[in-house]
């Protein structure tokens, strides 16, 4: 088989500033040794996130300069309408500035004291905004999705039996709706079956609770039904995602992710009275119903990019680096958590660097040596972000997995950045025996991985 390659060339450069590993000692001991406070044009490769990092094609900055800024009854927002209204077949489309916008919105109106929204595992802003109304957010992810050496096929499934007991303990009256985030990024971009959205449906329609979908990476989903699932082999990954989205009844989506966009989101249902409520939430925080957050070029870039995204050569390329990093991971034996999925690469910290305490941060330990060694900025998902101290006690609690997240923009890196990041790897990996564990000098009362600042120990 020959290389996949990068389905695109390169129109319009942005050319990275080189730096050496002594500047990048005194930047990051500037920086606290936080990576979140080092200034990007001091980073050479960049994978903090993978959201609004996307490169836009010629198509998509056409249509920026198509935007009609019109501000009722756009001719973009009509676009845009179409666009979304085909890939989901959702009646009520309802543009908003992001995807945690749309989620205000829709637990705004749904969530109250009381109320319990299960899900495989609510992302962060999904979470929050369903405690933030009142309402119990609650994860059930399978088994085999909590386990990180489990090769799984569809590790970010719900499971069946544990949703079924939880809507028979807490009542379906009290349950407003139900979410499955596709693919399940807090567990490592793991996909959702077709079958698992299937039986979530039928489980629901019985007590009669709405299924939403948190559609952020519904392309990338589509593309691992489409090789993963028996009988969607011969299927356009359009066609599995309109089936995706028919078997739930609305979703909330951030185009920062699979719309290929630097920002943008939505809200689409079928409800029509849950729209109408959603519109005139939209009217009073958003904007008007025809460009809710966004600016009519915004809604052009996410028209073209909805496109773009489903073209099963991208899909292919995409998926592919991912699985290629785990591939080059695997000869090296470096640990990470497997099967690779669509979006990022998380390291096993515990695993690479095991003489590290986990309350001295084994995965920041990792996440500054790879930005000294490369200039690669990486994200601690660890005892940073999620770990807390016992109020008794004062022992740190850990959370169970102390990972470091390679996280990668759409369409920006090309292969020899990927190799460079593996060689970087590589090098860390060879001295992970001499990598020194850090403390807090500063650190926020929350949120604090954002801010805090460090000293090695
Ligand atoms: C990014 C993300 C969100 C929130 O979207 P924003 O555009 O960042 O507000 C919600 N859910 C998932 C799964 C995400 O990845």
């Amino acid at each position: 088989m020959k290389t996949i390659i990068e389905p695109f060339k390169i129109k319009v450069v942005e050319p990275i500033k080189m730096t050496t590993r002594s500047q990048r000692g005194d930047i990051l001991k500037q920086a606290g040794y936080n990576l979140f406070m080092v200034t990007a044009e001091n980073i050479i490769i960049d994978l903090l996130t993978d959201s609004g990092t996307a490169a836009m094609s010629d198509e998509q900055w056409a249509g920026i300069m198509r935007g009609d800024e019109s501000y009722a009854g756009a001719r973009s927002f009509r676009r845009f309408y179409e666009k979304v209204n085909e890939i989901t077949g959702y009646q009520h489309i309802i543009p908003t500035h992001q995807g945690r916008a749309a989620e205000r919105i829709l637990f705004g109106l749904l969530a109250k004291s009381g109320t319990y929204i299960p899900s495989n595992t609510h992302f962060d802003t999904t979470r929050a905004n369903i405690e933030y109304s009142g309402g119990v957010a609650i994860d059930l992810v399978i088994p085999e999705g909590k386990d990180p050496q489990s090769l799984h096929p569809f590790k970010g499934n719900i499971d069946i039996e544990q949703l079924r007991d939880f809507i028979r303990k807490v009542d379906p009256e009290n349950i407003p709706v139900c979410m499955l985030t596709v693919t399940n990024n807090s567990g490592g971009g793991q996909p959702v079956s077709m079958e698992n959205i299937r039986e979530t449906k039928d489980l629901l329609s019985r007590y009669n609770i709405p299924l939403f979908l948190d559609a952020c990476r519904f392309a990338e989903n589509a593309y691992f039904i489409k090789t993963r699932e028996p009988g969607y082999a011969d299927k356009t990954c359009q066609e599995i995602a309109r089936e995706m989205f028919s078997l739930a009844d609305g979703c909330t989506m951030s185009a920062k992710k699979d719309a290929l966009v630097n920002i943008g989101g939505f809200l689409a249902l079928n409800d029509e009275e849950l729209a109408m409520k959603a519109r005139n939430v939209l009217i009073v925080t958003e904007g008007f119903p025809t460009y809710g957050g966004l600016a009519g070029r915004d809604l052009e870039a996410i028209t073209q990019g909805l496109d773009e995204v489903l073209h099963e050569d991208y899909l292919e390329y995409r998926i592919r680096t991912v699985e290629y990093m785990g591939e080059k991971l695997d000869q090296m034996g470096v640990p990470y958590l497997k099967p690779p999925g669509g979006h990022a690469i998380y390291l096993d910290a515990k695993t690479f660097a095991p003489h590290i305490p986990v309350h001295h941060f084994p995965g920041q330990a990792i996440a500054c040596e790879l930005y000294l060694e490369g200039g690669i900025r990486t994200c601690e998902i660890g005892s940073i972000m999620f770990g807390k101290i016992d109020p008794d006690t004062g022992e740190h609690v850990a959370p169970p997995l102390e990972l470091v997240r390679l996280a990668f923009p759409r369409r920006v890196y090309t292969q020899s950045h990927f190799d460079y990041v593996l060689e970087v790897i590589a090098e860390v990996f060879q001295k992970r025996k001499k990598l020194r564990g850090y403390r807090f000098v500063y650190e926020a009362p929350m949120l604090r991985h954002f801010t805090a600042r460090f000293e090695q120990i």
